[in-house]
C-alpha cells in the first residue's frame, strides 16, 4: 500500500519505517489512527436532496437513500450521539446549567429586542476601532460588496474559515462567477467544498462522510493515494496541499460567532485556529457578521462561551476563542453586517425567537430524524431542527415538506441552549403552512378525511373495527403496496382482540 509519505509532515515520519506514524515518538497503530483494515470496494457515499428550482425539497426520498446506505447511516446516527451524550456529561459537571441557558436566553431576547439600539453602538465602536463597516440588506449586497472590497485591494484570492452565513448567501459560488480563488481553511468545510456539496451539519460540516469518502475526494482533489483512508494521513496531506495557498493568499475571510455592542469587538471561535490564519495571515481581513450575533456587553460573552463548545461538541471550551479588536499593523478590517431576511424573522410573532440561535448544532445531534437521514437530505443551508424553523422563513414553498421531517418529540428543544421552543415552533410552521396551502394536494385531502372521521365517534369507531378485521385478514400484499407510505419501512401494528373502547363500555361503562 503506497502512504505517499511525501505528503506527511517529516516529524510524523518513523525512521525506520516510511510508512508508519508516530506521535510524540511513539508509533501509533491503525486503532489509534481511527483506521480499520481496508476493504476493496467501499460503500458509496449517498448524495443529497435533489434540488429542482423551487420546487418543493422531498427530504423523505433523500433521507430514504442515506437510510439505504447501512455504513454511513450507522456512522452518522453513533457519531452524533456521541457528541449528545459528551454533552450530557459537560452539563451534569456545572450545576448552574439551567441558569446558564436562562441567561443566555434572557440575553438575546433582550438583545433582539432592542437591536436596533445595538447595532448602532456596535457600528460607532467598531468604527472608533479602526474597522470599516458595511451594511447589506440581503445575500446579493453581501457578495457585491465584499467584491468590491476585494477589487479596490486587486484581490484576486481569499481564505475564509467557516461560516453558515457566507453559506447561505451563496457566496463562493458568486466569486468562481467573478474569478476570485475562495479557499476553505476549516478541514471539513474545504472537503465538502472540493466534493463540491454544501455543508451538512453547522459544526461538522463534513460529518456524513466516511473516511473512505474523503480518501476518494482528495485523491480526486489532491492527489492522495486513493487506497489509504488513514486519518493522519489524509489531514496532513489537506494542511501541506492548502497552506502554500493559505500564505499566498490576497485576503482572508471570517464570520463572527458574537459581536459585542460596547466594544464594537466580535470573536470568532474555532478549534483548528483556522480562523486565525483567514484573519492573519493577508494583511486584509473580511468579516460577514449577521445580525442577531449582537450582545450587549463583553460580561454576557461569558455566558455564551460556557455554553457553546459543550453544547456544540461535549467539549468545555473552544480551543480557540479569538477576539478581533481591530485591523493589524499596516492592514485593513472590514466588517458585513447582513440582515438577509432576519428583520422580517423579527416581525414573525411565533418564529422571531429562532434568531436567538447561535448555531451549536446541538439540536441536530440528538434530533433521530437527522442522526438517520443526514443534513444534505434537507436541501437547505440550515438542516435538522433548527433549519425546519429557518428554511421556511427564506422560502415558504420550496422548504414546505420540512417541517414534517420531525417527531416533535422535543429533545431539541430540551438541549438548545439559548431555550428557544424549537419543537413548537416547528409545530406551528405545519399550521401555517396548511393555511397558505403549502402542503401537497394528497396531504391536504388526507387530513381533511381524518378530520372528518375523528369528529364522528360512530364512525371512527366502525372504521376501527373494519381495519381490525382487514389488518388480520387481508393478504399482505393489499396491506403493504406503494401506496401504503407507513408501511414502507415499518410492520403495521398487530390488531389487538378488544379495543379500549368496547373494554371500557365492557368494564367501567353505564350496565344497561
Ligand atoms: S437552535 Fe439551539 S440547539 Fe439548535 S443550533 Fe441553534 S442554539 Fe444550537
Amino acid at each position: 500500500m503506497n502512504t505517499s509519505p511525501a505528503m506527511l509532515h517529516p516529524e510524523l515520519l518513523a525512521a525506520d519505517d516510511p510508512h508508519a506514524i508516530v506521535r510524540e515518538g511513539r508509533r501509533l497503530d491503525h486503532a489509534e489512527a481511527a483506521s480499520k483494515p481496508l476493504r476493496s470496494r467501499p460503500e458509496p457515499q449517498p448524495r443529497g436532496a435533489k434540488v429542482h428550482g423551487n420546487r418543493p425539497i422531498d427530504q423523505a426520498e433523500a433521507a430514504a437513500r442515506f437510510i439505504a446506505a447501512p455504513e454511513h447511516e450507522k456512522m452518522h446516527d453513533e457519531r452524533l450521539w456521541d457528541l449528545r451524550q459528551k454533552r450530557d456529561r459537560e452539563m451534569h459537571d456545572i450545576a448552574e446549567w439551567e441558569e446558564l441557558r436562562s441567561l443566555a436566553s434572557a440575553i438575546k431576547e433582550h438583545t433582539l429586542t432592542h437591536i436596533d439600539e445595538y447595532l448602532e453602538q456596535f457600528e460607532a465602536n467598531a468604527r472608533s476601532n479602526g474597522i470599516h463597516v458595511h451594511w447589506a440588506r440581503d445575500a446579493a449586497e453581501h457578495n457585491r460588496t465584499v467584491h468590491s472590497i476585494l477589487n479596490d485591494h486587486g484581490a484576486k484570492s481569499l481564505i475564509k474559515s467557516k461560516s453558515m452565513l457566507t453559506e447561505e448567501c451563496g457566496f463562493r459560488p458568486y466569486m468562481a462567477s467573478v474569478g476570485i480563488d475562495v479557499i476553505e481553511t476549516d478541514l471539513g468545510e474545504r472537503i465538502q467544498q472540493l466534493d463540491n456539496e454544501d455543508p451538512s451539519h453547522v459544526v461538522v460540516p463534513a460529518v456524513h462522510k466516511l473516511r473512505t469518502d474523503v480518501a476518494e475526494v482528495f485523491a480526486r482533489t489532491i492527489g492522495t493515494d486513493p487506497a489509504n483512508s488513514d486519518v493522519h494521513y489524509l489531514a496532513e496531506a489537506q494542511r501541506e496541499a492548502t497552506r502554500p495557498l493559505i500564505l499566498a493568499a490576497d485576503a482572508g475571510m471570517t464570520g463572527c460567532n458574537f459581536a459585542v455592542a460596547e466594544t464594537g469587538t466580535f470573536v470568532v471561535c474555532t478549534n483548528e485556529g483556522n480562523a486565525d490564519l483567514s484573519a492573519n495571515v493577508p494583511k486584509l481581513h473580511i468579516a460577514s457578521i449577521g445580525i442577531e450575533k449582537i450582545i450587549p456587553r463583553l460580561e454576557h460573552l461569558a455566558v455564551f462561551v460556557r455554553l457553546l463548545s459543550r453544547s456544540a461538541l461535549g467539549s468545555p471550551v473552544t480551543q480557540y476563542t479569538s477576539h478581533f479588536r481591530g485591523p493589524r499593523d499596516g492592514g485593513e478590517m472590514h466588517i458585513v453586517l447582513v440582515d438577509n431576511g432576519r428583520s422580517e424573522r423579527l416581525g414573525l410573532e411565533e418564529f422571531w425567537t429562532s434568531l436567538k440561535c447561535i448555531r451549536c448544532g446541538a439540536c441536530m445531534n440528538t434530533c433521530p430524524v437527522y442522526r438517520r437521514s443526514g443534513g444534505l437530505s434537507y436541501g437547505a443551508t440550515y438542516s435538522g431542527p433548527i433549519g425546519l424553523i429557518i428554511d421556511p422563513t427564506f422560502n415558504q414553498s420550496k422548504y414546505s415538506n420540512l417541517p414534517f421531517s420531525s417527531t416533535l418529540n422535543g429533545s431539541c428543544s430540551n438541549v438548545c441552549p439559548v431555550k428557544i421552543n424549537i419543537h413548537e415552533q416547528i409545530y406551528a410552521w405545519r399550521r401555517v403552512l396548511v393555511e397558505h396551502h403549502e402542503t401537497p394536494f394528497a396531504k391536504r385531502a388526507e387530513m381533511k378525511a381524518a378530520g372528518e372521521l375523528l369528529s364522528r365517534p360512530a364512525a371512527y369507531r366502525a372504521a376501527i373495527a373494519a381495519a381490525n378485521v382487514a389488518l388480520a385478514h387481508l393478504p399482505r400484499w393489499v396491506i403493504y403496496n406503494g401506496l401504503n407510505a407507513w408501511g414502507r419501512h415499518r410492520e403495521a401494528p398487530q390488531p389487538p382482540k378488544q379495543t379500549f373502547h368496547s373494554w371500557y363500555q365492557a368494564n367501567r361503562g353505564e350496565k344497561k
